[in-house]
């Protein structure tokens, strides 16, 4: 009997070493996805997750939902909720107060410049005809990317690609250490790109441009992709509060956009074809490329910008929008169906988000006894120079209001040593008093104002000194600029611009879903944790640890 021992001994010691072996080999490599998919449907409110549910198909929005991890009360945590700071944003898990994007435009505060946010006159567009169009980079934003960041933490072998037909939506989440970011150049019909990236396009994007797809995109016009009446969810096709192309009498289907084209090459992103267009020459640069088939993870970033430019010509309740969101879908499935094919099957992560959602349309909001009006704040910038006149003896102290906040001329106030304390006060208790206006604070004393939460933290998250008005005004819920007598707009606090679908799927996610609410700002540390890399460096949001699936 004795005698067993040492062999029991040797067969548990060699069967120890054999699953220690086994775990230090598995260890041994770090486990990250091939490729990192960024999926920013543009201007898509979260309700439209289930408000057309029923018609979306199985491999779209619904193998998200389903197979993924959906977190319900995603909020845009600071204002205004545009799409060049919502871009930001998600990609820097940080607020325009850090990263110095406070609007897709802003006024330079020291020189009263009006400046883009992804304009750059260092360089020029590639691949086009126009010197503007691509005149951009990002070097306007202060802080990295988690984009930047998988570069930087594989050194450089990741490869990172953004395409969008808005380069604000293209520039930002490819960082400022991508490979190339793409948009449309309407001009042309062709993706460019700015001499920023590279000095002449990828041959496979040249090709690319060469097929003018616009073309056999526009050539059949726009009908219903099912037949009209079975859009139950929408308002009907003739409403006064819908936009026309040009050349329409009426705002019904079918759109003739060929005749659209011609009178404006634009006219092309407020049509669902926008979305198939930028997946065709998405799969184009996955190829170009061989995204996710190298050494290291990489990451493509995709903005769907057809969804904006529908919802602001026809608003967020028109069959217009249901038949693009219905179309969409079906770019999403056939997306994750040569994700599938060419990266493998679970070696994919995928999250998909928005940029900012939208108000229903005002004429929409008052048939319906909501409410809802025009707001313009433009008219208010000449009374308040009177009115400042009168009381400083100094005028046109108010350059604009833009993006909701008042600038101020600076240089006027500091050297004629104005108290610009004073002035601000005298502004804030003038613009209280005026209608469509809730509240208006002096953001440099939003602590001591009384201003509910989550308000407060939106408005200081929002604020860059240099790059935006010192008062804020927050507008009455519902309502929009006289710009938009049709359609809709965006870039408010309020939850209809705020409320936005986050759905993390594929490597390494959890399925389920999340109530409580999270941040927009959440997101790139998500991503950062699952990656194992470290977070950009103006990160302030918190990982979803809820997503991540352990084991
Ligand atoms: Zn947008
Ligand atoms: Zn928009």
């Amino acid at each position: 009997m004795p005698g067993m021992r040492p062999k029991l001994i040797i067969i548990f010691l060699f069967g120890g070493f054999a699953s220690f072996s086994q775990t230090i080999s598995s260890a041994n490599t770090l486990a990250r996805p091939k490729l990192v998919v960024g999926i920013v449907v543009d201007q898509m409110r979260w309700d439209y997750l289930y408000r057309y549910y029923d018609r979306y198909g199985n491999g779209g929005f619904k193998r998200l939902l389903n197979g993924g991890f959906s977190c319900e009360n995603t909020m845009i945590n600071y204002i205004p909720s545009v799409t060049g700071v919502g871009h930001t944003v998600i990609y820097t898990g940080s607020v325009p107060a850090i990263s110095g994007i406070t609007g897709n435009d802003w006024v330079e505060q020291l020189t009263g410049r009006t400046l883009y946010c992804t304009s750059d006159s260092t360089v020029h567009g590639v691949g086009g005809v126009s010197e503007f169009e691509g005149s951009m980079s990002p070097r306007n934003l202060l802080i990295t990317t988690i984009t930047d960041e998988l570069r930087m933490a594989t050194n450089f072998q990741s490869r990172v690609v953004g395409v969008s037909l808005k380069d604000r939506a293209s520039v930002f989440p490819a960082g400022h250490a991508a490979n190339g970011a793409f948009w449309l150049e309407d001009a042309s019909g062709n993706f460019i790109t700015s001499s920023y990236y590279m000095s002449q396009l990828p041959a496979w994007a040249t090709r690319f441009n060469e097929r003018k797809l616009i073309d056999s995109f526009i050539s059949g016009g726009w009908s219903t992709i099912y037949p009209i009446n079975s859009y139950k969810q929408s308002d009907q096709d003739n409403v006064p509060y819908e936009g026309r192309f040009t050349g329409e009498q009426q705002t019904t289907f079918p759109h003739n956009l060929r005749q659209a084209y011609a009178a404006s090459k634009a006219s092309f992103r407020n049509t669902p074809y926008g979305n198939s267009f930028t997946l065709a020459f998405a799969k184009a640069a996955l190829e170009g490329y061989q995204l996710g088939r190298g050494n290291a993870t990489d990451f493509l970033t995709i903005n769907f910008a057809s969804t904006d430019g529908v919802g602001h010509m026809f608003g967020t309740n028109s069959i217009e929008i249901e038949d693009t969101y219905l179309r969409l879908d079906k770019n999403l499935e056939d997306l994750f169906k040569t994700l599938d094919a060419k990266v493998g099957k679970n070696e994919w992560l995928v999250f998909l988000t928005a940029d900012h959602g939208a108000a229903h349309a005002v004429g929409y909001m008052k048939e319906h006894n909501l409410p809802g009006d025009y707001f313009s704040t433009a008219p208010l910038v000449d009374s308040l120079n009177r009115q400042l006149n009168q009381k400083f003896q100094s005028g046109n102290l108010v350059r604009s209001i833009s993006n909701d906040k008042v600038n101020f001329d600076l240089n006027k106030i500091f050297s004629s040593s104005l108290d610009f304390d004073n002035i601000k006060t005298f502004v804030v208790e003038f613009l209280q008093r005026q209608p469509g206006i809730t509240m208006a604070v002096d953001i440099d004393k939003i602590g001591a104002s009384p201003i509910p939460e989550p308000i407060k933290t939106m408005i200081a998250n929002g604020y860059y000194f240099k790059r935006c008005g010192s008062v804020q005004i927050i507008p009455n819920s519902g309502l929009l600029d006289g710009y938009y007598k049709t359609g809709t707009g965006h870039s408010r606090w309020n939850p209809y611009d705020t409320h936005i679908p986050l759905i993390l799927y594929g490597w390494h996610v959890q399925q389920g879903t999340l109530n409580r609410r999270v941040n927009m700002s959440d997101i790139s540390p998500t991503i950062a944790t699952l990656l194992h890399i470290q977070m950009p460096s103006g990160s302030v949001g918190q990982p979803i640890i809820e997503a991540i699936k352990t084991k």
